[in-house]
């Protein structure tokens, strides 16, 4: 079969694994702005609600009550639940392992987006028990560039907690945040995932947002980005023929699958190792702050309410909610032959950069 744009996700053979957002609900759930880091461009520090988050942090037995509510709307839905509990660094929260416990007692699949540094045989194995299933720490390129963005020491304390993690049974992956300081680096972490026996490798772009501001002017340019991912796939192909090791390659960003629809016959040996999330933000994904303010995503700097206040029918109704998920929003994009596939990039970089996010990705190199 020839493999084009119309068809590169229904061939058989090359069929990716998809994430189908239909029957899966995420909820990242910042449940304590307490962390022992203090990264270069943490989205939490310098915002404007920091302050509000760290003096009305939401207590154990508020935490508790939303993990109820939460599961019983899932349960009512019919949708599988999956947390992903970070920070700040979530094992600081105080009431940590009972918001653990009470998930494992729900049945919520748990991901844990967290920092390497206090990582020790006793917690891994606690989590591990309270049926933790995966472990995300953030790289951001080599040991120089990394430790500039997140201290001293910080890369090789992040490579050696993964022995630990997969000790106990806890997959690992390593979150990139790409810039235009960093992107050369990206394909370069791809290629040691073999060695430091990693799961997945995820990445997300630079929001200009909370201290990340500072760093506007070092967004990837669209020709840089278009440039990066085709070596991060070139790469993703490289260890998956010469190791025969199918990492899995996650991101909501839209943007990604372009370089495979540019180019369909691209390196199809990998691609049932690729997860591809179809809608990202535009379907069944919440994100809940310290102080209980929901967000759609963490990055798409819109608060549409508060998971104490509403239930959760009135803010999965909220008009930014039903805006996304309406593809005749985003009207720059309507004309481009990826819409299907990309429904008009992140609108968290759009928000960021121009302000609305139903605008055309400013990090899209497709001439619509
Ligand atoms: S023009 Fe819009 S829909 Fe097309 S690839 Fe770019 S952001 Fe996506
Ligand atoms: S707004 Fe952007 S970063 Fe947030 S979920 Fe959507 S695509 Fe991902």
């Amino acid at each position: 079969m020839k493999l084009t744009s119309n068809n590169i996700f229904s061939s058989k053979i090359y069929s990716p694994r998809i994430w189908d957002p239909e029957r899966n609900f995420v909820i990242q759930w910042h449940i304590t702005p307490k962390c022992s880091g203090s990264c270069k461009f943490c989205y939490m520090f310098d915002s404007p609600g920091y302050k509000k988050e760290v003096e009305e942090e939401l207590n154990k037995e508020q935490c508790l009550s939303i993990v109820d509510k939460i599961s019983n709307y899932l349960e009512d839905k019919n949708l599988k639940g999956n947390f992903l509990l970070t920070g700040g660094d979530p094992i600081l929260k105080d009431g940590f392992w009972d918001i653990l416990e009470m998930l494992q007692i729900k049945k919520m699949k748990t991901i844990i987006l967290g920092n390497a540094k206090l990582l020790n045989e006793e917690n891994v194995s606690k989590m591990s028990l309270l049926g933790v299933d995966h472990y995300q720490m953030s790289i951001d390129g080599n040991e120089e560039i990394h430790n500039y963005f997140r201290g001293e020491g910080s890369y090789a304390e992040t490579i050696s907690k993964v022995g630990l993690l997969r000790k106990y049974n806890i997959t690992s992956s390593f979150s990139y945040t790409i810039s235009s300081l960093n992107c050369g680096e990206a394909p370069a972490l791809i290629l040691r995932a073999p060695m430091d026996k990693i799961f997945a490798i995820r990445y997300s772009r630079l929001v200009p947002i909370g201290r990340g501001e500072k760093y506007s002017k070092d967004l990837v340019s669209p020709e840089q980005y278009r440039e990066a991912l085709i070596k991060m796939y070139s790469n993703l192909s490289k260890i998956f023929l010469e190791n025969n090791y199918p990492i899995s390659f996650l991101s909501c960003d839209p943007l990604r699958t372009i370089p495979l629809l540019e180019m369909p016959q691209f390196m199809p040996n990998y691609f049932r190792s690729i997860v591809f999330t179809k809608k990202g933000c535009r379907k069944n994904l919440m994100t809940i702050l310290p102080h209980g303010e929901v967000y759609v995503c963490r990055r798409l700097n819109i608060p549409i309410g508060n998971i104490l206040e509403e239930s959760m029918e009135e803010l999965r109704s909220h008009s930014l909610v039903r805006k996304l998920e309406d593809p005749l929003s985003f009207k720059e994009c309507l004309d481009c032959k990826y819409f299907k596939y990309c429904g008009g990039g992140c609108p968290s970089v759009t928000y960021a950069v121009k302000g609305d996010p139903f605008r055309k990705d400013p990090q899209c190199w497709v001439k619509s």
